[in-house]
């Protein structure tokens, strides 16, 4: 098709670092919704005659991310001065990286497709303004927190692509606890480029999008834009996405661009990576798409559900312990296959529920108590119906199960008794015996349903089927 228009898409993600002091002070990084101008000091402020120190922490998280995202990490890296007038970097420069990055060259694969990084920097965050009615105020709690700026390629080709990038880069920042990456919080801020080339003309004509603030608006901005593009006439600009019209809006032509007259930043020496790489090296674990292979192999469990372990990393690690419990109990019963499915099912309808949003590290349940309920279900000693009981007790002192069962008098139900009810359901239903009789077998169930009304769930499901068996 010679009219068909293939969109390239870019990205800028910045990301503000968990660390516990400021990038180039020894302010509290821990400024969001405080109190404003109450994390600040002379050296965020930018006073004349102050001196940055480098936090190496920032410095360490940055190279981490790139080594996890298969960036080369160059020998040499240095800070530049960026150079803009505006409220909110008091100094008249930002300190950033120009042409030595920490980090080049990575890729992150989206659905086997690998997306390449062009670079990863350090530099330090702005204050932040509001703007009111006649005036701004300015809050610099955020100023000179540590910010990580990432930068792909345009190897993206949809907005689909593009929300799935950042959420795989934020589930990684998260497992190396380098940001939490929350984007309502502004920990994590995207930003778009895109254009539209045909075979005609190669490359279109370029439009930053900015003001996206969850990957949902990421996705459906370059959506829009798409089509915006293909029916308007494209200018070089700045757009921002405007949530309540669900379109973008022009905020900035090209003849607006700065220049920032980048120079070496010179009260900050050299960075030299060399002195870090190894011992960052062996502190990253396991990363998202690896675990969810690993937990698809190890545990047969499907893709879905692998995902809901890979994300929720904690859910993740009690399903392990659970499971690596469970083979213990096996050791001393059957060894049930479908145990590991019961603790699947159980950990993500039943427990989550009970959570109701909350993490499972506030759960009383121990994966070794928890393992034990899911062994006493596989073994058929307790039905479903006395296993939810016991699950909620669980659930609210932490109990042991079969503590539970005991003290409920759970199981205290014996042979004798099963006897006396299956004879009395027996009695009360001659008519359903008859049709049992004449060969509709399926009735039965109705029959061990009664038991189990008159049990109230005591009764074992299957010796309740051999007793009407034997009996009719
Ligand atoms: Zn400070």
């Amino acid at each position: 098709m010679p009219n068909e228009l293939k969109p390239t898409i870019g990205l800028e993600i910045h990301v503000e670092l968990k660390t516990a002091s400021k990038m180039f002070c020894s302010c509290v990084n821990d400024g969001f919704e405080k109190e404003p101008n109450s994390h600040v000091c002379p050296i965020c402020l930018g006073h004349p005659g102050t001196l940055p120190t480098v936090n190496k922490e920032a410095v360490k998280k940055v190279i981490k991310t790139g080594i996890a995202l298969g960036c080369q990490i160059p020998e040499y890296s240095q800070f530049d001065r960026k150079n803009y007038f505006y409220p909110d970097i008091p100094k008249g420069y930002q300190i950033s990286q120009n042409d030595f990055p920490l980090c080049k060259k990575g890729f992150l694969s989206i659905n086997r497709k690998k997306i390449r990084i062009r670079r990863i920097h350090l530099e330090e965050d702005t204050g932040k303004l509001y703007h009111e009615k006649e005036s701004t105020l300015i809050d610099f709690n955020r100023g000179g927190v540590p910010l990580m700026e990432l930068v792909t390629e345009p190897d993206i080709e949809s907005g689909i692509e593009a929300s799935c990038f950042a959420r795989e880069l934020q589930t990684i920042l998260r497992y190396l606890d380098i940001s939490d990456a929350d984007m309502e919080k502004g920990q994590m801020r995207i930003e778009v480029n895109i254009s539209l080339s045909s075979q005609k003309k190669r490359l279109g004509t370029r439009v930053e999008i900015k003001n996206l603030n969850s990957f949902r608006s990421v996705e459906r901005a370059i959506n829009y834009e798409i089509e915006r593009q293909k029916k308007e006439k494209v200018v070089q600009e700045t757009r921002g996405w405007d949530e309540s019209s669900q379109t973008t809006k022009s905020q900035r032509k090209k003849e607006e661009a700065h220049d920032y007259r980048y120079f070496p930043e010179p009260d900050i020496p050299p960075l030299s990576s060399r002195e870090f790489i190894g011992e960052i090296k062996n502190e990253i674990k396991e990363l998202p798409q690896a675990r969810k292979e690993r937990f698809k192999k190890e545990y047969g469990v499907d893709e879905k559900i692998a995902r809901i372990f890979v994300l929720n990393k904690d859910l993740g690690n009690y399903f392990e312990e659970t499971i690596s419990e469970l083979k213990e109990w096996q050791k001393a019963g059957k060894g049930d296959g479908d145990a590991l499915k019961l603790a699947v099912n159980y950990l993500i309808s039943d427990i989550q529920g009970l959570l109701m949003g909350k993490s499972i590290k506030t759960i009383l349940i121990t994966p070794e108590n928890f393992a034990e309920f899911i062994f006493l279900i596989s073994e058929k000693k307790i039905s479903s119906k006395i296993a939810k009981m016991i699950l909620l007790e669980m659930f609210k002192t932490g109990a042991d199960p079969s503590d539970v069962i005991d003290e409920k008098k759970l199981l205290d139900f014996d042979d004798h008794k099963l006897e006396e009810i299956v004879d009395k359901v027996i009695l009360e239903n001659p008519e359903v015996v008859e049709n049992y009789r004449r060969g509709k077998k399926e009735v039965v169930q109705f029959l061990i349903g009664q038991v189990m009304k008159f049990s109230q769930g005591k009764a074992d499901p299957q010796k309740t089927r051999e007793r009407f068996l034997e009996k009719i």
